[in-house]
């Protein structure tokens, strides 16, 4: 069995997948990408290979995606975290029919990817100017309202009231528009509800300058936020393809993308060595027409002169 292994490393989180040779997922982790990005994501890479069994060794191939991806030095391979979302929303969608758009929210920035029939990369929008409709606005947003981010979804769905309107298009006059709300006696349920409205109308903005064809996916570590796939949804009029672990789809598909590359390099060994089995042959026979008898008398004491027909 031969293994695989992708890393996304993020501008907030490094996701680490490790697949085997049929590409089931058979080990996944997520941690901080913090100031030292590269200790970080080599410190998540070996603590997942330890909690799985596996050693370094194990790991046919390496590719990284993301952001840092470039400062992973043992990488076998680098590749663009829009191929890399692509294959692995692909793969991960299948059950599910084709996907032909990818909506990824991250920790700051925010894409929207076309996929054409058979899964190519046909078009990509992406905002990474501004933090408003990020990761990192939510984040922002639970701490100004003394939530955990994990938390939003739960505060989404107990709102009662109409959500609050959070209608500042940048990231800094939304926190002073929070604090606002906040001292005007808007519940907290219904100011998470108004910025999760807020984030998918910029997030559906953006998705409509690539077209917004069905199956639509969503993944990155905001998918994980039900009461923002709610809004998104809501303000879609459709349904999205939510995966088991949206944060992983990424450095899933850089493990797929080293398999295939793992695969053609083996393939161009084989073709520029003969194969051993092959050799063993030739070797037998050779020893074969040295050692045998009758070879020895057909060649017989002509060898050499033009009467041998084996010379
Ligand atoms: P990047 O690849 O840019 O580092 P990610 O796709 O890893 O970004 O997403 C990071 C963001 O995901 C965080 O900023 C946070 O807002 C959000 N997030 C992560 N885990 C959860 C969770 N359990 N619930 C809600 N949001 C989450």
């Amino acid at each position: 069995m031969e293994y695989f292994a992708g890393i996304d490393i993020g501008s907030t989180a490094v996701k680490v997948a490790v697949m085997d040779d049929d590409r089931q997922i058979i080990g996944s982790k997520v941690a901080k990408t913090g100031a030292l990005v590269y200790k970080n994501a080599q410190t998540a890479f070996l603590s997942l290979l330890t909690e799985i069994g596996l050693q370094r060794k194990d790991i046919a191939y390496l590719t990284t995606t993301g952001y840092g991806r470039k400062l992973f030095e043992d990488a076998d391979e680098t590749i663009s975290e829009i191929t890399a979302n692509a294959i692995g929303a692909k793969q991960v969608g299948k059950p599910f029919g084709t996907i032909r758009t990818i909506i990824n929210i991250g920790g700051q920035d925010s894409k929207a990817i076309s996929l054409d029939e058979d899964g190519n990369v046909s078009n990509f929008a992406m905002n990474d100017r501004c933090a408003a409709g990020t990761g990192r606005f939510l984040d922002m947003a639970a701490r100004n309202l003394e939530i955990e981010t994990t938390d939003l979804g739960e505060f989404h769905y107990n709102a009662q009231g109409t959500p609050a309107a959070v209608n500042a298009t940048c990231a800094v006059f939304a926190e002073s528009e929070i604090i606002g709300l906040l001292g005007k006696g808007h519940g907290r349920e219904e100011i998470v509800k108004g910025i999760h409205f807020s984030i998918a109308k910029r997030t559906i903005r953006l998705v409509k300058r690539v077209g917004v064809k069905e199956l639509l996916y969503f993944d990155g570590g905001p998918a994980l936020n039900k009461g923002l796939v709610a809004s998104l949804e809501d303000e879609l009029g459709k349904r999205l393809v939510i995966p088991e672990f949206p944060q992983v789809t990424t450095a899933f598909g850089a493990a797929i993308i080293g398999q295939e590359s793992y695969q053609y390099e083996q393939e161009e060994k084989e073709q520029l060595s003969p194969k051993p089995e092959k050799q063993s042959i030739e070797l037998a026979e050779h020893y074969k027409s040295t050692l045998d008898p009758s070879f020895s008398k057909t060649v017989g004491s002509d060898c050499g002169t033009s009467s041998c027909s084996n010379c």
